[in-house]
């Protein structure tokens, strides 16, 4: 086979030398053909062996979930068993064959078609979204005909145990809500067509800690299955069916950097503190309780950003409170007295609770979404606050409120809080009465009116990921324009300059929690700019610490101030990379 070489943007450094397994987006990939009468039986028996399999395979991850996976995803599985042993997708297709004489991809689609339509007729509005799962349903079964399993197959997945990650993931696009399910297999690598670096699935794949490429444009189309690839996320590069002479170099970069990675290790207890002895807290930004793992052998003093909305996923119910505040609190305790600051909700845009919502509005990343959606929601956010502030009592929670814009926002969001901790006091139940309480500064409105926050929070948090997409205005999600989103861009600098300021002035703690402050290029200027706490991935916290141990302030404050005089990126680039040798 020819080996070649496809370009794309690395999100996550490393390199991967792994079998292809492709994620499909099957119901795309049909095609119709006739088949002469003769094969129509043999098409028959394709049809119902992919049943028998699709049926196996759900009955398999069934029995394999975890004992926390929450209840819903059980019932969605046996709601998609019960839908594949029914006549109209188990037998009618087999009828649509013969008589249309078509291959089974078309038939069962046909017929797929067909029921969607009697579903979107019911008025309930539940019972009318029940043909999501028809949908998924059919389309695992395309995809096993079409030979791309959805799942890894229980022998894939046990062979990817032994081969201690060998499997690579290559996908056109995964959603966030798909993404977080990956982090219970043991991928080698993560590659998409699309997507952009701080898309909320790129994060989920840096945080994997595995290497990873977004932008790939085509990939999904030209790598087979079980084909032999060479990820390199540092390059942003995949190699495709490498010759022996390629494989070879690889293998030995590969070795040589799990050799750094080992080295680093030696810096895990060591505290981050500049030459001049200024101390720089390093925090851990995590999706789910289990992170807490990772966190711990990060070496990390406190989460800075937990997204809670990744509780929100993968369901149609909402996680009541009992289940949200055991997760809060599940965290507060394990990190022992230390700052676990906690975002509310930020569902919408790119994260949506189900994978398969159609997104309608025009501009989701300008809709509804974090603390707009909660305040239009007052159940859902009640009920969130009542758990923060009840998780509160057993360790360090700090609450966070993604997406202010303006002070209005603010201050309903702290009424709500003042409804919650009433409703607790009522009923005995205790929480920390002082409970601190955070912005978000992501939106360029905030980080001009940073001064107005800061008199009326208790710390602010810089997301950058955000603070950049409406800056510049960048779809974070968009590989078409990711080659425009640049955190060294002057506007963006100028702002975070605006909020560290904002925040000295009234005495108020500023931090990063985007992935500018997980990026070890742009620790020396952000440190110099006066930032003194950065919250990342886990797996970026010593990289970012070896940064710090080598620097002293009064220099990085000199050459942050010289990196803010431009105006050019062209002019600024360039500099931070200077600075970044001394
Ligand atoms: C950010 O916008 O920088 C941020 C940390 O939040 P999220 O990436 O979850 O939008
Ligand atoms: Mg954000």
């Amino acid at each position: 086979m020819t080996s070649f070489s496809i370009h794309g943007v690395g999100v996550s450094s490393g390199i991967a030398i792994g079998h292809a397994h492709l994620v499909s987006n099957a119901l795309l990939e049909v095609v119709h053909y006739q088949l002469p009468k003769h094969l129509l039986e043999d098409e028959v028996k394709r049809f119902s062996s992919a049943i028998a399999t699709v049926k196996h395979d759900l009955e398999q991850i069934n029995s394999s979930l975890r004992k926390n996976t929450p209840a819903e995803i059980s019932a969605f599985i046996g709601t998609h068993l019960m839908m594949l042993a029914d006549k109209s997708l188990s037998e009618i297709p087999k009828d649509i064959i013969r008589n249309e004489q078509c291959n089974a991809e078309w038939a069962i689609k046909l017929q797929m078609d067909d029921i969607v339509e009697q579903f979107e007729q019911i008025e309930d509005e539940y019972l009318r979204e029940r043909k999501q799962d028809v949908i998924q349903v059919v389309e695992r079964v395309i995809k096993v005909l079409l030979g791309h399993p959805s799942q890894l197959s229980t022998e894939q997945q046990s062979n990817a145990q032994h081969e201690e990650r060998k499997l690579i993931l290559v996908a056109h696009d995964i959603s966030p809500a798909d993404a977080i399910q990956f982090k219970q297999h043991q991928f080698a690598a993560f590659i998409t067509d699309v997507g952009g670096v701080t898309s909320h699935t790129a994060i989920l794949a840096r945080s994997l800690n595995i290497p990873s490429i977004v932008a790939l444009q085509r990939a999904r189309d030209l790598i087979n299955d079980g084909e032999l690839i060479i990820v390199d996320g540092g390059l942003g590069v995949v190699i495709v069916s490498p010759s022996k002479e390629i494989l070879a170099e690889y293998k030995l970069r590969q070795e040589q950097w799990e050799l750094e990675q080992q080295k680093l290790q030696r810096i895990k207890s060591t505290k981050a503190v500049t030459i001049d002895g200024t101390n720089i807290e390093l925090f851990a930004n995590i999706e789910v309780p289990e992170d807490i793992v990772a966190v711990k052998a990060s070496g990390a003093t406190g989460i800075g950003l937990y997204r809670t909305e990744f509780l929100f996923m993968n369901r149609r119910e909402m996680p009541d409170e009992e289940e949200q505040f055991a997760a809060y609190k599940s965290v507060a305790e394990a990190m022992k007295g230390a700052t676990v600051i906690i975002r509310t909700l930020d569902l919408g845009a790119d994260k949506q609770m189900n994978p398969d919502t159609i997104v309608t509005c025009a501009n989701p990343a300008l809709g509804l979404r974090a603390i707009r959606y909660c305040l239009s929601e007052p159940l859902i956010f009640h009920t969130q606050l009542r758990a923060l502030l009840r998780a509160s009592h057993f360790g360090n929670i700090k609450i966070l409120v993604p997406m202010l814009s303006t002070l209005s926002e603010l201050r309903q969001t702290k009424l709500f809080l003042e409804r919650a901790k009433a409703s607790l006091r009522k009923q005995n139940i205790p929480f920390n009465e002082h409970i601190a309480l955070g912005g978000m500064i992501e939106i360029p409105a905030a980080a001009i009116n940073a001064d107005a926050f800061a008199k009326e929070l208790d710390f602010l948090s810089i997301g950058t990921n955000d603070l950049i997409q409406y800056t510049l205005a960048i779809d974070r999600t968009d590989d078409t324009v990711a080659h425009l989103y640049n955190p060294l861009h002057p506007s963006v600098l100028k702002l975070i300059l605006m909020t560290i300021k904002a925040g000295d002035k009234l005495g108020k703690s500023v931090s990063v929690c985007g992935e500018m402050a997980g990026d070890a290029k742009l620790t020396k200027l952000l440190i110099g700019m006066g930032l003194r706490q950065l919250s990342m991935h886990p797996s970026h916290i010593l990289s970012v610490k070896q940064q710090i141990l080598h620097s002293q302030i009064n220099e990085l404050s000199a050459n942050a101030r010289k990196v803010l005089t431009h105006t050019d990126i062209e002019k600024i680039e360039p500099l931070v990379a200077k600075f970044n040798l001394t």
